[in-house]
């Protein structure tokens, strides 16, 4: 219990947020030697073809095997990464082990019309970062595969009122041939206007969406919110993606609506390279 005003003025009035904000300390410091240590590790979620079931490549999404709080979720420990700038090297090491597994995945089912890509997320640090564009080219060329390979994923929100010094490093990379992909579209407030002025190709729709295909049939107007993105996205030549999918019926309304491509649990949970191995064999038609 908290002691009565006096002496002490360090009394611990929530020792639950006081243990927090230590773990938030800890984890802040700790990152520098995690990186040099190698307790990052990468995990690899299939993007799956909605019209025939292929899986056409992976979402690279990282964790932290902490040797105290075991693994650590993105969502703990980027947003510290970002504050302290470690974003910059723990994203480039990201970004290469990523490259590296598709050149390996290019080499197991070949090279051909269709060969798997590898979409690695973007931090708004990274963005504003000038050795954004020679590191991939870099990084493209040490593991030798060609700039389509790679879909870069940034999201809506950190392109919201991008001027043109922002978007000049994504144009070249784009002209380069390497994807880019809006991600978590639909969360931020999407000027729809303003799309035709960013280098994407692909857009990748909210989980909010895919939640709202839960029922079947889902809710009619949340069905013509999803039909007017496809089409607004289709003619501008982009490419839909939809992610959080869990069911079969949303996969099935998804499918139905025009999106492109689906990632979620219904196929497979992020996991080691290998299960993409397996997976890239299994029909998910059924
Ligand atoms: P995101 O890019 O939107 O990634 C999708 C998130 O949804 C992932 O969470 C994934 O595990 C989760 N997910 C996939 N399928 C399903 C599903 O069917 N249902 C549900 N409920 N969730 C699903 P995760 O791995 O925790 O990553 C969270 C976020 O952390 C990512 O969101 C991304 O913004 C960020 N992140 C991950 N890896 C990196 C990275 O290497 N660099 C940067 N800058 N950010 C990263
Ligand atoms: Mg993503
Ligand atoms: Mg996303
Ligand atoms: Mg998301």
């Amino acid at each position: 219990r908290a002691k009565s005003a006096g002496g002490n003025r360090y009394e611990l009035a929530d020792p639950e947020a006081d243990a927090r904000a230590i773990t938030r300390h800890g984890l802040t410091t700790a990152l520098p030697a995690a990186l040099e240590r190698g307790e990052f590790f990468i995990e690899y979620q299939p993007l799956v073809h909605l019209g025939d079931g292929s899986v056409r490549g992976a979402e690279a999404l990282v964790r932290w095997l902490h040797p105290q709080h075991g693994v650590l979720g993105p969502d703990r420990f980027i947003p510290l990464a970002e504050h302290t700038g470690l974003i910059v090297p723990l994203g480039r090491w990201v970004l290469e082990q990523s490259v590296r597994q598709a050149r390996a995945w290019r080499e197991r089912y070949g090279d051909g019309a269709d060969p798997l890509r590898i979409n690695v997320n973007l931090s708004p640090c990274q963005l504003t970062h000038p050795g954004l564009v020679q590191d991939t080219v870099d990084i493209l060329e040490r593991a030798g595969v060609t700039p389509d390979a790679l879909c870069l994923e940034v999201t809506e929100s950190a392109l919201i009122g991008a001027d043109d010094d922002l978007l000049k490093p994504l144009r070249r990379l784009a002209e380069m041939g390497v994807d880019i992909a809006l991600d978590d579209f639909g969360t931020g407030y999407s000027n729809l206007a303003n799309l035709r002025r960013l280098p994407v190709s692909v857009l990748k729709l909210d989980r909010s969406f895919t939640q709202s295909m839960q029922q079947f049939p889902a809710d009619p107007v949340d069905l013509r919110i999803v039909e007017g993105i496809v089409s607004l996205a289709h003619g501008l030549d982009l490419a839909v993606t939809v992610e959080g999918v869990e069911t079969g019926a949303q996969a099935e309304q998804l499918r139905v609506l025009g999106c492109d491509t689906a990632q979620g649990w219904y196929y497979a949970r992020p996991g080691p390279p290998d299960r993409l191995h397996e997976l890239a064999l299994v029909d998910t038609t059924g």
